[in-house]
């Protein structure tokens, strides 16, 4: 039924659970694991008159960030047997980053954390968690 299983990883403890999940599965059903990540940097801000104006991150840090992220995701998935993972990285807004990914992959199965690194609200379901359950053409498993 899964052939194409993509974990979304964005560096949490979440994640984290969302990929072990993602290995177990992919080795029940003989599937392919993709692992995705949208790299965030915090931005840096210049003062343009009264207001606060974002500046982009540089392409270098974001590259880092993208390398660092995947070389812990591919460590953890690793520790569970899974030596053949494809990563993608890609910058962008996330939910929209995995949806496409999915898409172009045919995947069958999203992988992710109920909530991520902004774990810090009451909200039960992080935004993108919820944006991708909402879009998604494939079926979508939530790690608690
Ligand atoms: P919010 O970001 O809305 O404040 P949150 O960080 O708790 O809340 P989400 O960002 O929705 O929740 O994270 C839920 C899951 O979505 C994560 O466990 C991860 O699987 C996936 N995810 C979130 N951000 C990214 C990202 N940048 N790259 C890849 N996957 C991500
Ligand atoms: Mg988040
Ligand atoms: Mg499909």
């Amino acid at each position: 039924m899964f052939k194409t299983i993509i974990a979304a990883y964005d560096g949490s403890d979440h994640a984290q659970e969302a990929l072990k999940a993602a290995c177990d599965l992919t080795s029940k059903y003989g599937a392919r694991l993709h692992i995705v990540h949208t790299p965030q940097v915090a931005s840096e801000t210049m003062m343009v008159g009264y207001s606060a104006v974002p500046l982009p991150p540089s392409a270098e840090e974001l590259e880092k960030a993208g390398a660092d992220a995947i070389e812990k995701a591919t460590a953890i998935v690793g520790e569970q047997g899974i030596d053949n993972a494809v990563t993608h990285v890609q910058p962008g807004d996330p939910g929209r980053v995995i949806v496409e990914y999915a898409k172009a992959e045919n995947a069958d199965l999203i992988v992710m954390g109920r909530r991520g690194l902004g774990d810090f609200g009451s909200l039960l379901v992080g935004s993108i968690t919820h944006k991708v359950s909402q879009l998604a053409e494939c079926a979508v498993l939530t790690v608690k």
